[in-house]
Order: structure tokens, then C-alpha cells, then sequence
């Protein structure tokens, strides 16, 4: 039986009503049309948003060239947009607990989970804060008494920043202030589904002294807006985080005018466990990969790659261990797993569920959704002897579904794990070194944990191999991500003419 927390009537909640932030005033969508969130945890309207058109994402564009072309921003020294950073992760810190409730009502988050976002999210201001002090190039003087040769780098220019609704305020800060940092001014354009902290951090920008049309905020749908930010000859780069389908629409867009883009898209990543594995700590960090954000991550750890001779015990104590997880209102500080982001979303993860069922596989615990009177959730559910080809070990479920597989020797195992087209993240548990190293170093991932999983920190970069996406974000190569790479070949002394010597 799954324990559960009953979401609170949240009859008093006033909704709140916001603008986007072109040009660095806070304006009204010319459509005059708004989009309304239902919170996914009580089933009540909490925020609304303008449905920006695609002439309002023109604007914001066009707000972000002039401010990018005069010079306000990228010709600020490193110091100065540094200190600015600097104050927007203070304000940040500040407005904490108001971002937090808005993140945790508006994607169905738990409250408890949602602050912890923040946390991580001030600390990568901070980061990039330093690392905006140390952008530089390279010098050669090595290349003969005639030549110097000088590499810049310089801010790319305008970006759009397109972000997903699992993790509103964290992926924004994993791309917004690097590109800050960098010199660039930017569009960016939040989930559709959980804007609300977002333009909370438009507020916070502007108090910081973040010059207007630096940063613009334009909400509303990807195919009206994102497409629009993705396919427009006044953007020089794309950051995309967000489904590979719309992930790919966004690179095939940006390619009629060969934009730069990166892209930080699905995983289905495994966590391979062997029998000499410390099995206590394994089986908690599988229940945390699995349920985590209720399994709506792009790092969950949905598909555990077990040896067979401990796959049964394995099962049994992730199950029991699973039964205790606490899952319902998000506002709870004692809620571990909140609501699923839609109905219809709700409804997809439950199509996974019972195709796993009809190709084979058993389920070893949960399996339905929960009626908890108010809003959306799922059970946490255990599918085993899931194999390799069926769908719910290819595919990217983004529910609180764990899939079992099992092997017998280690290239069997590094072949299971590689045979996806996902290459995000990976997990590894052995207590024997050789054994780490080498899934670590031939699983195709961008990060690979051993004997731990998701953990962080703002210094290692993070992204994905394969069709999980395209760059990487975080670490210290981040801000340099944002720029172009400028040649000063010069030339010292009497220049060799082409048609005769001198
Ligand atoms: P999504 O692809 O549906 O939407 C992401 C963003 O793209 C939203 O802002 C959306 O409005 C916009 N969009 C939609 N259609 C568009 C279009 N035609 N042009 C431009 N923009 C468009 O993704 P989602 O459902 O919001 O988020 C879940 C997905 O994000 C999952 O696949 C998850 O794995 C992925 N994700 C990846 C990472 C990572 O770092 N790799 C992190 C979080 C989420």
C-alpha cells in the first residue's frame, strides 16, 4: 500500500496574475489572450500568464539586438556584469521560499524538494558570477618573429533560452547566467505550464541593475513562441531544454539560419548493479533515481540493469522500500513524491505501464493512479522482467515506473545499457574499482555515477550523449559555450608580398 498525504482544498488561494518583461517593462501579450495553470496537486487555477503571439516574440527579440548592438551589456567589463550576478543570486536567496511555492504549486513538485531547487539554483549564480570574471581567450606567440596571434572570445550574441516545466527556476539557472556572463542578452521563454518563477527571476534581474532588454521574458506556447525564438534571423544561438521531438523541430528550425544550438533533451538511464555492490545503500539511491520529481527527470533511474543472481532479492527490497515512500499534496514538507504535471500526462504514463504488461512484464508493486481527491498522481510502480526491446525500457516514460532488467556478465550489461538511443546519465554499483572504471568508461553517457546517483555540483558539466542532446551545461567550459571564438592574426615587421619576393 502506497502511503499517502491528502492534498488541502486550497479554497482561499488567490491566483496570480503576471506580465511578460519586454524591453524592461512588464507588458500584456498583443494577442490580449492568457493561458491559466491548474495546479496539478489541488485542481485549482493558480496562475495566469500572457499567451504571447509570435509578434510579441519578435519584439523581445528586437529588444535584444538593440541591447546586444549598443553595447550596454557585452561591453561591460567581466567585473561589472559579475557583481551583478552576484546580486541577483542575493535577491535570489532572498525570494527563496516565494520562488519555491510557486515552482512546487505550479509543477506539482513537493515544497520540500522545490527549496532544495533554489538552493542549487543560487549557487550556480554564483558560479557563473566567477566565471563571467574569467573569460578569456588565448595568445601565441610561438608562430615566428613575424606573427602574433591573439584568440578571443567574444559574447555570441542573442540567445534564446527555451526551458521545460520539470524543473522551472533550476534549468533556467543552469543557462541563463552563463550567457549573462558571457556578454549576451537573451530571450527566454518558460515552460507554458509553470512560468511563474521565471518571471519572478524578471523582477529580480531588473533590481539587480540588469540593464533593460538584456534579459526578456515572453510566455506562451512553443509552437507560437519557441518556434519563433528558434527560427528568427536576429537570434545567434538556441539553448533548448526540453522533449528530443520538439528538441530535434528546435535544431531543424535553427538550422535555416544555422544558429549555434544546444540541446539538453530525454534519458532512459540505467543503474547497473552487481552482487558485490553495498546493496543497503543501492537500493535507497534506486528508490530516490526512480522517484524523484515523481519520475518527471530526465536523470531518473528507470531502468535498473540488476545481476541476475541478486535480481530477485534486489526487487523485493526496492518494493518494500518503496512501499514507505510518501506520495500526495506537495505543500506537505513531508511529502517525498507530488502530483504528475496533466491529466494527460497522467494518462501516458499509464499507457506504459499497461503496454509493459501486455508485452510481459509483471508488476511488482503499484502499477495505478492514485485518487487522492484533489489533482493527479501515481503510484510508485515496480515493472519486472521488463527486456531489452520493450518499450518501457526504450523509451523515456517520465512517470514514477521503474523497469527491472536483468544480466549475467559485464559486456552483456555494458551492451543493455548502450542499446538505447539516450546516452544521458548512468549509474554504476560495485565495490570492486576495475568493475566501475570499466562501465564507467564504455557506457555512452555524459555522466556516469559510481555508487551514488544524481548527485551535483555547479563545477562538473552536465549533458547528454546520443539523442539526449547536443553540448553540455554547468563546469567551468559553461559561459565559454556562449561565445564565438575571434582570431587576431597580426602581422610584425616588413609582409612578404605573394608575387615577388622582397
Ligand atoms: P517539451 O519539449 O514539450 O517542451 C519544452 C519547451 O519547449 C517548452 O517551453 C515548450 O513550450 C517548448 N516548445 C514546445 N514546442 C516547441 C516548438 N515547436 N518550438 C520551440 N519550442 C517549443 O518538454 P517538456 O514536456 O516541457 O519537458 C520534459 C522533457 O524535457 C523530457 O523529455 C525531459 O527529459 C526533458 N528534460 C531534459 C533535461 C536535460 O537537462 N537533459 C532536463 C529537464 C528536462
Amino acid at each position: 500500500m502506497t502511503v499517502t498525504v491528502q492534498p488541502r482544498a486550497l479554497t482561499d488561494y488567490k491566483t496570480r496574475d503576471f506580465r511578460m518583461l519586454v524591453d524592461g517593462s512588464w507588458v500584456e501579450s498583443e494577442g490580449g489572450s492568457t493561458l491559466e495553470r491548474v495546479a496539478p496537486g489541488h485542481g485549482v487555477t493558480v496562475s495566469r500568464y500572457q499567451a504571447g503571439t509570435r509578434r510579441d516574440a519578435e519584439r523581445a527579440i528586437a529588444a535584444a539586438r538593440r541591447a546586444f548592438d549598443d553595447g550596454r551589456w557585452p561591453n561591460m567589463t567581466g567585473a561589472e556584469r559579475s557583481n551583478l550576478l552576484l546580486k541577483a543570486a542575493d535577491l535570489i536567496a532572498a525570494r527563496a521560499d516565494e520562488l519555491a511555492y510557486l515552482d512546487a504549486i505550479e509543477s506539482g513538485k513537493p515544497i520540500s524538494q522545490a527549496k532544495a531547487e533554489l538552493g542549487g539554483a543560487v549557487d550556480i549564480w554564483r558560479y557563473a558570477a566567477a566565471l563571467a570574471r574569467d573569460l578569456h581567450g588565448e595568445s601565441y606567440n610561438t608562430l615566428g618573429q613575424g606573427t602574433l596571434g591573439v584568440v578571443l572570445r567574444e559574447a555570441i550574441g542573442v540567445v534564446s533560452i527555451i526551458t521545460p516545466w520539470n524543473f522551472p527556476f533550476l534549468i533556467v539557472s543552469q543557462k541563463l547566467p552563463f550567457a549573462l556572463a558571457a556578454g549576451c542578452t537573451t530571450v527566454v521563454k518558460p515552460s507554458e505550464l509553470t512560468s511563474g518563477s521565471t518571471l519572478v527571476l524578471g523582477e529580480i534581474l531588473l533590481e539587480a541593475g540588469v540593464p533593460a532588454g538584456v534579459v526578456n521574458i515572453v510566455t506562451g506556447t512553443g509552437p507560437e513562441v519557441g518556434s519563433m525564438m528558434a527560427t528568427h534571423p536576429g537570434v545567434d544561438m538556441v539553448s533548448f531544454t526540453g522533449s528530443t521531438g520538439v528538441g530535434r523541430l528546435t535544431m531543424a528550425n535553427a538550422a535555416q539560419t544555422l544558429k549555434k544550438v544546444s540541446l539538453e533533451l530525454g534519458g532512459k538511464n540505467p543503474q547497473i548493479v552487481f552482487p558485490d555492490a553495498n546493496l543497503d545503500e543501492f537500493v535507497d539511491a534506486a528508490v530516490f533515481g526512480a522517484y524523484f520529481n515523481a519520475g518527471e527527470c530526465c536523470n531518473a533511474g528507470s531502468r535498473l540493469i540488476l545481476h541476475r543472481d541478486i535480481a530477485d532479492e534486489v526487487t523485493a527490497r526496492i518494493a518494500e522500500l518503496s512501499k514507505k515512500v510518501k506520495v500526495g499534496d506537495p505543500l506537505d514538507p513531508t511529502t517525498q513524491v507530488g502530483a504528475i504535471i496533466t491529466p494527460q500526462h497522467l494518462e501516458k504514463i499509464a499507457g506504459y505501464v499497461s503496454g509493459a504488461r501486455e508485452s510481459g512484464a509483471g508488476i511488482a508493486l503499484g502499477g495505478e493512479a492514485l485518487d487522492l481527491g484533489l489533482g493527479q498522481f501515481m503510484a510508485p510502480t515496480i515493472l519486472s522482467g521488463v527486456k531489452p526491446d520493450m518499450a518501457v525500457a526504450r523509451e523515456e516514460v517520465f512517470g514514477p515506473v521503474l523497469s527491472v532488467l536483468t544480466f549475467e556478465t559485464t559486456e552483456e550489461a555494458i551492451r543493455i545499457a548502450n542499446s538505447i538511443d539516450y546516452g544521458l546519465s548512468a549509474g554504476v554499483w560495485s565495490r570492486d574499482f576495475d568493475t566501475c572504471l570499466t562501465i564507467g568508461r564504455r557506457v555512452r553517457a555524459g555522466t556516469i555515477w559510481m555508487n551514488t546517483f544524481m548527485d551535483g555540483a555547479s563545477e562538473l558539466p552536465f549533458g547528454g550523449y546520443k539523442q539526449s542532446g547536443l553540448g553540455r551545461e554547468l563546469g567551468r567550459h559553461a559561459v565559454e559555450d556562449y561565445t564565438e571564438t575571434k582570431t587576431l592574426n597580426m602581422h610584425i615587421g616588413a609582409r612578404t608580398n605573394w608575387w615577388m619576393p622582397r
